[in-house]
């Protein structure tokens, strides 16, 4: 008979400490070192069955975003179930290509010779993301990791602990279990997998535990890919079709996970004239979209969790932005909602303009002439997204010459991150390393240098014992001087 310990271990769940966490690693490794995910064919038949998962599970997907955000349905399918068919699909397509080793030119130093660059799985990869896109962030970076030929796995959020169950689920159904695993859990099972090589982390998150992260990885000298947020600021002139710029502003800050989007708009900057009637015009689509009661609006997604509430609930409360709510500012912790909010002229050291808002509340901020923007935007933190109205070319150029930031759209917010051929990662303090189409491949890739000599045509020069004339002759050979090249080798002066 079993004695009480041995029943108490029994029925006690494995936790997921670092001991679990470097057999995990070591299994993965021992695989990998086989070569099985180095194939065209292992490679594509994981992607291909990503997909079928994806297509199959399409309203277990809705349900568990539903559960975790009260994601709309529409959203969740443009937002997160398209972008992750798209991307498997652009995979798919262009894998052979990718993994084709890319010649190189060589020169006269290695003459005669020729150069490839080959792309080269880094090896067992570590994917952590973040709850606001709990499927697309998770599985996005996976299709890279799998396209490059790694063993990977996929530590997903626990705030949105429907989407972590589900995809451990599915990725278990429907993808190589020897070398594809996901790990659920928080910050003690993040921290066993940190402990552990990698050969590459990729995180998706926030700038203070990126930087734990990035002190993980610096143990094993792990490359990173940080893909973190900021505030992205929208500058908007006064020459501009207002219904269109006013409807997209509206639709990228409230109709992308009510704001809880990296890429969201995070605050507007517009002249002091100007204020008034842009005002107006988001103020008139808010109600297009939402109906004079958007708490209770079906197209409008909560907060994600009763902490990232209070955190919104502290923006609106600090003293330095009383009385600069112009519209909104409904809050309901029961249903955790929070109705779409513009404050206007917001004291450039509150709370609001200080820290990344991620939510539904929108800060205008005002400035003498359009340009000033400019500055304001370059005196802060480089944005992950730096957004455009205008109609004035030269501002454009300004725009895109002056500003650093991950990336820019002009007249438009967040869509960049649609268009696979660019690449959508962070600078600075929104970030480091990029990915989406090509650029998820390259990410989770080594470039290997290749160098290929025959055996003839061994120039003597380059050996010992050096010479005046051996020097000469190469130097010759370096500038591609003819002249210096045959004085050399037949010794005129
Ligand atoms: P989160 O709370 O889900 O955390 C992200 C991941 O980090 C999770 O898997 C979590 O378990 C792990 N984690 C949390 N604390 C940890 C710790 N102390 N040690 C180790 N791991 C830990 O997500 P979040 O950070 O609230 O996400 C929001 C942030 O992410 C925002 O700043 C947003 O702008 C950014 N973001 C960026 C992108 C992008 O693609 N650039 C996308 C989405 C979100």
């Amino acid at each position: 008979m079993a004695t009480e310990d041995q029943v108490k271990k029994s029925t006690t769940p494995k936790v997921f400490d670092s001991e679990a966490a470097d057999c995990l690693v070591k299994e993965l490794r021992s695989t990998f070192v086989t070569g099985k995910t180095k194939s065209y064919e292992w490679r594509s038949s994981q992607l291909k069955n990503l997909l079928k998962m994806v297509e199959n599970s399409e309203k277990q997907i809705c349900d568990a975003l539903f559960t975790d955000l009260s994601k709309p349905e529409m959203e969740a399918f443009i937002h997160e179930i398209a972008m992750i068919k798209n991307s498997c699909k652009l995979a798919l397509k262009k894998l052979k290509d990718w993994m084709k080793p890319e010649k190189a030119k060589t020169n006269i130093g290695t003459f005669p010779s020729s150069a490839e660059v080959v792309s080269e799985p880094f090896g067992v990869v570590l994917v952590i993301s973040a709850w606001n896109y709990p499927l697309l962030l998770s599985v996005d970076p996976v299709i890279g990791a799998i396209a490059a030929g790694n063993a990977v796995v996929l530590k997903p959020s626990e705030i949105s602990p429907a989407m972590s169950s589900l995809l451990a689920k599915l990725f278990r159904e429907y993808l190589d279990d020897s070398v594809i695993k996901v790990v659920e859990g928080a910050v003690p099972e993040t921290t066993a997998l940190l402990e552990q090589k990698w050969d590459k982390i990729f995180y998706t998150g926030n700038g203070k535990v990126a930087r734990v992260v990035m002190a993980a990885a610096a143990k094993h000298l792990t490359p990173v890919v940080l893909e973190l947020g900021g505030k992205s600021p929208v500058l908007v002139d006064s020459n501009i079709d207002l219904t269109v710029a006013a409807r997209r502003i509206a639709s990228g800050k409230w109709g992308c996970n009510n704001g809880q989007a990296c890429v969201a708009p995070d605050y507007i900057i517009t002249t002091k004239d100007y204020a008034p009637v842009l005002i107006d015009s988001l103020k008139h689509q808010l109600v297009k979209f939402f109906g004079e009661d958007p708490m209770n609006s079906p197209d409008m997604s909560r907060v994600v969790s009763s902490n990232h509430f209070d955190r919104l609930k502290r923006l609106l409360d600090d003293d330095k932005v009383s009385g600069k709510i112009i519209h909104g500012g409904q809050t309901d912790k029961s249903s955790l909602k929070i109705s779409p909010t513009i404050l206007l002229d917001v004291p450039e050291d509150s709370l609001i303009m200080t820290e990344e808002i991620f939510g539904p509340l929108l800060p205008i901020v005002t400035v003498g002439k359009i340009e000033d923007g400019i500055e304001f935007i370059n005196s802060r933190s480089k944005p992950l997204a730096a957004y455009l109205f205008t109609n004035k070319k030269q501002l454009k150029e300004q725009f895109v010459n002056n500003i650093s930031a991950g990336g820019v759209v002009i007249n438009d917010v967040t869509l960049h991150l649609m268009v696979d051929t660019i690449p959508f990662g962070g600078v600075g303090e929104s970030g480091m390393g990029s990915y989406h189409g090509k650029f998820s491949f390259d990410a989770f890739s080594h470039k290997k240098a290749v160098l290929y000599r025959g055996f003839s045509g061994d120039a003597p020069a380059r050996y010992p014992p050096y010479t005046p004339g051996k020097l000469r002759l190469l130097k010759a050979l370096l500038d591609g001087s003819i002249l210096g090249i045959i004085r050399a080798l037949f010794g005129f002066s």
